[in-house]
C-alpha cells in the first residue's frame, strides 16, 4: 500500500509542476479531496515517527467517541487496544467486559489472564503483540455496571472502523480472531467457531487464524478444547517463523 501510496504521490507532483511550468499558479482542490488526503497521509506514514502520530491521532479519536450514544454514558473508558504498534502478532478480542472497561485495557480479567499465559507459552509477551477488541466500549446491559452483552449488529459496524485503521497502521503479519464474535467483525462471516477454528482464512491479505476465545476455555476445561487452541497457536507460530520447543508441541498432550 505504501509503494502505491508514494507512486500517487510521485504522479500528483509530477502533475502540479508540470501545471506549474504551464504558467499554472492556483489549482481548485474541494474539501471532500482534502479531508481524503488527509485520511490518506494518516494512513500511509512513511516513517516510525508519522506512524506512531497517526497512532496516538487515532487513539484520541476513539477515546472521543460517543457514536454509540448509550455507549459512551455507561462506559467508565474506552478500551482502545494495548501492545506494541510494531507487532507481527495481533490477537482481536470481541469487547471489553466490567475489568477491561475499569482498567481501559483490553483482556486483563480472567479470561484475559488466560489470554495471558498463552501468549507466554509462545514464548512471547504482551508487550510482544498488539491486543484490541472489535468494539471499543463495554456492551452495556442497561441499569448495570457490569457484565455485558454480545455487541450489536449496529454497535459492531459503527466501531470496526477504528479496528481497521489500527490493522492498517500496525500491519501484522498475522492475526489471531478469538471467538465467533471477532470473526464476523473482520471477516463478515457467521459461520460457528468450531467449524471455523484452525482455518486459515485472510482479513484483506493478511493471514487470519480464528481459534475459541479464551472466556469459552474457562468454561469447558476439557484438555482436547486447550489443545485446539494450543494447535492453532503452533500454526500461527510457524506462520511468523517462530522457534517451536519439542516442549512446546507435545503441550496438552495426553502422556
Ligand atoms: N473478552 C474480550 O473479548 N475482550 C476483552 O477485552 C476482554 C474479554
Amino acid at each position: 500500500m505504501s509503494t502505491r501510496y508514494n507512486e500517487l504521490l510521485d504522479a500528483t507532483i509530477h502533475h502540479l509542476e508540470d501545471l506549474k511550468s504551464h504558467g499554472v499558479r492556483n489549482v481548485a482542490v474541494s474539501q471532500e479531496t482534502l479531508r481524503a488526503l488527509a485520511q490518506s497521509a494518516i494512513r500511509n506514514p512513511q516513517s516510525p515517527i508519522e506512524k506512531a502520530a497517526a497512532f496516538a491521532a487515532l487513539r484520541a479519536r476513539a477515546l472521543a467517541c460517543v457514536k454509540c450514544p448509550h455507549l459512551a454514558s455507561s462506559r467508565k473508558n474506552v478500551v482502545f487496544g494495548v501492545g506494541s504498534i510494531d507487532a507481527q502478532l495481533m490477537f482481536v478480542g470481541e469487547a471489553p467486559g466490567t475489568d477491561e472497561d475499569e482498567q481501559g485495557e483490553p483482556f486483563v480479567g480472567r479470561a484475559g489472564q488466560l489470554l495471558t499465559r498463552i501468549i507466554q507459552a509462545m514464548g512471547l509477551q504482551r508487550g510482544d503483540v498488539y491486543i484490541g477488541n472489535i468494539l471499543k466500549c463495554r456492551p452495556d446491559i442497561p441499569g448495570q455496571t457490569a457484565g455485558n452483552r454480545k455487541p450489536t449488529t449496529d454497535e459492531m459496524a459503527t466501531c470496526i472502523p477504528y479496528l481497521h485503521e489500527q490493522i492498517d497502521l500496525i500491519q501484522p503479519k498475522v492475526i489471531v480472531a478469538l471467538g465467533a464474535t471477532a470473526v464476523e467483525g473482520l471477516l463478515g462471516k457467521t459461520i460457528g467457531i468450531t467449524k471455523l477454528r484452525g482455518t486459515w482464512k485472510t482479513y484483506r491479505g493478511t493471514p487470519l487464524m480464528p481459534t475459541y476465545h479464551p472466556a469459552y476455555l474457562l468454561r469447558n476445561q476439557a484438555m482436547s478444547e486447550k489443545r485446539k487452541v494450543w494447535e492453532d497457536m503452533l500454526a500461527v507460530m510457524e506462520k511468523l517463523e517462530m522457534p517451536i520447543s519439542e516442549k512446546q508441541k507435545k503441550f496438552f498432550l495426553k502422556a
